[in-house]
């Protein structure tokens, strides 16, 4: 579905990402692991054409997307400082890409309020932004981006400000979502137990290299480099 080809960037002397080659599958949920300041945000910038590429390019459905500015490319973000429309209420923000999408009301309802049970937010439809927690807006922001039924849905860190419970209930509901609705996702994580929750498809990074990617048993079981195997073999 979409293809990462030799991606690189670089911060003045620093390599960011080093020559990056990742595809994501059409229908799946691909997960972004790795340890902090690996490169997975800036990846996810890249892919969603908020940042210029300094080699490589991003093939999606067989076109090259270098003309292609992000308002463009039919994806839908989460990023970790969630913008969302401050005038507008929980339940307008989330209505909005399908009321823009010019879809019928009761489809536009329907997405809607699947998206707001899905993240537990239903109760706060009327409410405005900022009479919302960090957290909540956060899922908001999830249930906004998980409505519009973009052509690939990227998740930095969508959970990061939720306590552990809600973050393993609202896992399993987004699991079950992104499969109902066939959605093509990349969601970026440093916590493990969310990669294994969560991933069809497990990619992982270090420094700025991608290590491995692959089904996420295959990765347990035959990691491809000694510092994967202990990486992998800390979780619990
Ligand atoms: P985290 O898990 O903490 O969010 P990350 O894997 O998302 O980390 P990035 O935000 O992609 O990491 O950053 C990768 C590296 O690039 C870091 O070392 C960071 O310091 C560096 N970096 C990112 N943006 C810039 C910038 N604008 N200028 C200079 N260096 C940058
Ligand atoms: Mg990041």
């Amino acid at each position: 579905f979409l293809l990462i080809d030799g991606l690189s960037r670089s911060h003045g002397r620093q390599r960011v990402l080093k020559d990056i080659t990742l595809g994501l599958p059409q229908g799946a949920l691909t997960v972004l692991l790795g340890p902090s300041g690996c490169g997975k945000s800036t990846l996810l910038r890249q892919i969603a054409g908020l940042e210029p590429l300094d080699g490589g390019r991003i093939v999606c459905q067989g076109q090259d997307l270098a003309a292609t500015p992000p308002e463009r490319r039919g994806f839908a973000l989460v990023f970790q400082d969630h913008a969302l429309f401050a005038h507008l209420s929980v339940y307008d923000n989330v209505a909005f890409a399908p009321t823009e999408q010019r879809l019928g009301q009761d489809e536009i309802a329907r997405r809607t309020r699947r998206a707001l049970e899905a993240l537990q937010i239903a109760p706060l439809a009327q409410r405005g932004i900022h009479e919302l927690s960090g957290g909540q807006q956060q899922r908001v922001a999830v249930a906004r981006a998980l409505a519009a039924q973009p052509r690939l849905l990227l998740l930095d860190e969508p959970f990061s400000s939720l306590d552990p419970g809600l973050r393993e209930d609202l896992q399993h509901m987004l699991r079950e979502l992104l499969h109902a609705q066939n959605q093509t996702a990349l969601l970026v994580t440093h916590d493990q137990r969310e990669a294994w929750a969560l991933a069809d498809r497990l990619a992982v990074m270090q420094a700025g290299d991608l290590v491995q990617a692959g089904e996420p048993d295959r990765l347990y079981s035959q990691p491809a480099t000694p510092w994967l195997a202990r990486f992998l073999g800390h979780r619990n």
